[in-house]
């Protein structure tokens, strides 16, 4: 059977279930970075966290378009590290359902690619990716600027009508149609699996857009 489908995966929180405690970790991480470059206590960089996500999709890009001597570099280095094999397992269920999937498979994170390397490795799936698409090979303009769809499709040779992103910010799904792409929104706040949105990513198979269902 050939794929209909390139299949686009975010990491964080979509590939592994984001209540593990991982996220929470690399936030941790991002905000003592804030405090420390910017000089502010725990609660204001907090504060300017959310608003950077809100305004920017990602701390990195608030950063970078308000305070232009921000060392990406640096601050990807900064906030990777975290104790990544403590939260995140090896999941064979994960993996026996990437090898389901027929088609290219890539994943597309606004983190960068060691640590996605690193979590791969950790959910002992890295061998299942054609590769990965960092924030740095999208020039740091990550989801849900449409930019970075552009871009993504461009690295992975990827026809438009066959990209399929699998994403747990809702925000990031929206941008993906909006270019033009299919989606499925992976939340544990989901209700039953339904085309387009799943509680989780054992869902996907039952969340995929109609047409490749009926198939
Ligand atoms: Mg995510």
């Amino acid at each position: 059977m050939t794929s209909p489908h390139v299949w686009f995966f975010d990491l964080d929180g979509t590939l592994y279930d984001p209540r593990a405690g991982l996220w929470p970790a690399v936030g941790a991480r991002i905000e003592a970075f804030l405090q420390r470059f910017l000089g502010l206590d725990a609660p204001a960089a907090r504060a300017l966290r959310r608003r950077y996500v809100q305004q920017y999709g990602t701390t990195l890009r608030g950063l970078m378009e308000e305070h232009p001597q921000v060392d990406p570099h640096a601050y990807l280095d900064f906030v990777a590290q975290v104790p990544v094999e403590a939260f995140v397992r090896p999941d064979p269920r994960l993996r026996a359902l990437l090898a389901q999937l027929p088609g290219p498979k890539w994943v597309f994170t606004n983190g960068d690619a060691p640590y996605a390397r690193r979590v791969l490795r950790a959910l002992k799936v890295d061998d299942a990716f054609d590769g990965i698409i960092d924030i740095v090979q999208l020039n740091f303009v990550g989801k849900p600027w449409p930019e970075a769809y552009e871009h993504a499709l461009q690295l992975a040779r990827a026809p438009r009508q066959q990209a399929l992103l699998v994403d747990d910010v809702r925000a990031n799904v929206d941008a993906a149609r909006a270019a033009g792409w299919q989606a499925v929104w992976v939340h544990p706040e989901a209700p039953a699996p339904r085309a387009g949105e799943i509680p989780h990513i054992y869902a996907l198979l039952q969340g995929l857009p109609k047409q490749e269902r009926q198939r």
